[in-house]
């Protein structure tokens, strides 16, 4: 499944090619996406506009364009963007073509259909349904020790649980989480609000790396789009502890363990993290 720095990937590739362009044609082929997609309003909503910009939030790619629209598109769980030529022959699952002023287009691949494509009015996109509960962005300013501190207090559930949920931070998937608290020497099972300011510090400098290093390991498969089911995972990222159970810490001696948190595995070390 894309993860947050997959789409963040795909949004900077996507930026340079598409930024300034206009929309010359929308073709839906395929309407049964994880939202029906409504091919006359797309059309009548998305053709004849310019490209401001591609923007992020959370998982979904936003394409701003003029006249206060926004394009926003979501991979799902095998969702695949590419910019090619027009005559390229079509690919097993090429759902939509978002044609362009240039001799390209925008082709949106999905095989298991959980994508998304609608348009939403720029100034009604943080009360729409999907954005109104979006927590902080990790690679934003605003995301900060202080803040997590503060929607920590008072909170018990486990800090990974706290990590992975999108109404406090968007885009910590399952391995990141283990791997930022391992990185951070904190224990997964700690009640969240029992963190000192110094381990949320730490905490939030480890998260930020490991969104970094999955980032940078993404740069260097910028334009790959497989055929991949969704199978790969949170991509690229050096894992440090994640399915690694058994084997000895990278950092100390210790044993990597395997816990089921809220239905998920966690790995970390029982004897660095506290
Ligand atoms: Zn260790």
């Amino acid at each position: 499944m894309p993860e947050l720095p997959e789409v963040e990937t795909v949004r900077r590739s996507l930026a340079r090619s598409l930024t300034g362009r206009r929309i010359v044609a929308v073709d839906v082929r395929e309407r049964r996406l994880r939202t029906p997609l409504r091919p006359a309003e797309l059309r009548r909503r998305l053709i004849g506009r310019r490209i401001r910009a591609l923007g992020r939030r959370a998982k979904y790619l936003l394409v701003h364009l003029s006249d206060d629209q926004i394009m926003v598109l979501h991979l799902g769980m095998s969702g695949r963007l590419a910019y090619v030529a027009r005559h390229k022959p079509l690919e097993p699952h090429t759902h939509v073509r978002v044609g362009f002023d240039s001799t390209k287009e925008l082709r949106f691949r999905d095989h298991r259909r959980f994508g998304m494509l609608f348009v939403v009015q720029e100034s009604h996109l943080e009360r729409h349904p999907r954005f109104a509960r979006l927590g902080a962005e990790p690679l934003d300013a605003s995301f900060s020790p202080q803040y997590l501190s503060a929607r920590a207090r008072g909170v018990r559930k486990p800090v990974k649980n706290f990590l992975m949920d999108a109404g406090v931070v968007v885009g910590v998937g399952n391995i990141y989480a283990s791997e930022a608290l391992h990185r951070a020497g904190v224990h997964p099972a700690r009640a969240a609000g029992r963190l000192s300011a110094a381990r949320w510090e730490r905490l939030h400098a480890a998260v930020r790396e490991t969104l970094h290093g999955a980032l940078s390991a993404g740069g260097t498969t910028l334009n790959d789009f497989r055929d991949a089911d969704g199978s790969e995972g949170e991509f690229q990222v050096e894992l440090r502890v994640y399915g690694r159970e058994g084997e000895p810490c990278l950092r100390c001696s210790g044993t990597v363990r395997r816990v089921v948190q809220a239905g998920r595995s966690t790995f970390y070390c029982g004897r660095c993290q506290r």
